[in-house]
């Protein structure tokens, strides 16, 4: 799950990361109000105002604003809310801006300069270990650090065992060429990150910039965080973020209604019992020449109203060009399931895509016979290569 910016941010705190304050607001009036109790906490008259959707580079689609008084606070509040805002990671429309983050000016003059790294946790899942990766470059463009000057992208690779250890700290703060205030504080900073991203249950942190302030304290002035869904059972208070307006409808609707369901690109819709064989179909598709339109895990309990369900769901994507169904019936009966798919087809009346039904195991054949003899345009297999072959031909 991932979550917006101030409630990222909210979650670092609550581990002891240092980050730039900020206060959240939906309209004009709240943003001055931020802005006012802001100054009185921190004594800074300059703000930030931020775009608050899920996506990065904000700052470069217009959604990260800089307010010199509570005048412009309000009028680029004015602006944001309500726009669409289109960045390198968002689709060509954009995202809609309901809210924004007002902050404290991090930026501020002082002895040094402010000076902005990158840095992120995650898990390599070859390695099966957490990364801390970090770059002295950091700031809106480390995409391109990435690519022109790889050498500046570090790692610190984490043992299960110890957990981050002190000397792994103090090597970060060196290669970011940090010393004296700003090392310690840098040392502190990556210990309550790593504490926070593990006892959070999440499955990335990207907060970039951390910045060194003038007077060399060391914040999260960005914060894109990711929750591992499955540890949302433990961190109720984390499931209670989830915006569903950043989320897919149709992937919403499935949740509600217990169905594992994910959106792709593709033009062939796919229907299958059982993760790992939603897989192996997904590769079968792409071998018969089509690109899978979502990931559907109808579980085990495949009767027909569930079948039904899930039909309804992959054909609210307008680009699905033909069905795939593919069970296995080990648990459930094929052909309980060929009725299902049978009574869905004629309850639903309208579905004008072919249908290509694979299923195999348990009464394999009544059930390709049910299809068959239904009179409806439906497509039946019991080896995985007919499967493909069928989904081929209703292609070209
Ligand atoms: P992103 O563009 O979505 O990654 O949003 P960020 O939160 O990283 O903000 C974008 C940029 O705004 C940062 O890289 C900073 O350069 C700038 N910015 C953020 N906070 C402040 C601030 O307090 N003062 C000033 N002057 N600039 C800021
Ligand atoms: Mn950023």
């Amino acid at each position: 799950m991932n979550l917006h910016e101030y409630q990222g941010k909210e979650i670092l705190n609550s581990f002891g990361v240092q980050i730039q304050r900020g206060k959240v607001a939906s309209t004009p009036d709240e943003a001055v109000a931020a802005a006012k109790s802001l100054t009185e906490e921190t004594g800074t008259g300059w703000h930030v105002v931020k775009a608050q959707v899920h996506a990065g580079g904000r700052g470069k689609g217009g959604g990260v604003k800089l307010a010199k008084s509570l005048d412009e606070v309000r009028s680029l509040t004015e602006q944001i809310i309500g726009m669409q805002l289109i960045t390198p990671q968002t689709s060509a429309e954009g995202k809609t801006v309901h809210q924004v983050l007002i902050t404290e000016d991090v930026y501020y003059p002082g002895e040094s300069e402010p000076e902005e790294y990158y840095m992120s946790v995650l898990l390599d899942r070859a390695k099966g270990r957490n990364m801390i990766m970090y770059s002295p470059e950091g700031g809106m463009d480390i995409e391109a650090v990435a690519e022109d000057t790889p050498h500046l992208i570090f790692t610190e690779e984490i043992d299960p065992k110890t957990g981050l250890l002190p000397f792994q700290a103090r090597r970060i703060a060196f290669n970011l060429g940090l010393s004296g205030k700003a090392f310690k504080e840098m040392t502190k900073f990556v210990f309550a990150l790593y504490t926070a991203y593990v006892k959070s249950d999440s499955s990335l942190f990207e907060i970039n910039p951390v910045l060194k302030t003038s007077d060399n304290r060391v914040i999260a002035v960005d914060a894109k965080v990711t929750i591992d869904d499955n540890a949302l059972f433990r961190h109720k208070d984390y499931e209670a973020m989830r915006d569903l307006r950043e989320e897919n409808a149709v992937e919403v609707e499935a949740r509600e209604v217990g169905l594992s369901y994910v959106d792709l690109d593709g033009n062939v819709g796919c229907m299958v019992n059982g993760a790992g064989l939603a897989m192996a179909t997904m590769d079968l598709i792409k071998q018969a020449g089509g690109e899978p339109a979502n990931f559907l895990d109808v579980g085990g309990t495949a009767d027909a109203e569930r079948v039904e369900t899930a039909f309804n769901l992959i054909l609210r994507d307008p680009n699905v060009k033909a069905i795939l169904v593919n069970i296995f019936g080990g648990i459930v009966r094929c052909d309980r399931v060929a009725q299902g798919i049978v009574d869905a087809y004629k309850n639903m009346g309208t579905i004008n895509v072919p249908i290509i039904v694979r299923l195999q195991g348990t009464n394999a054949d009544i059930a390709k016979n049910l299809i068959d003899n239904s009179g409806l345009d439906v497509h039946s297999a019991i080896e995985f290569q007919e499967a493909a072959d069928k989904v081929q031909e209703v292609l070209s």
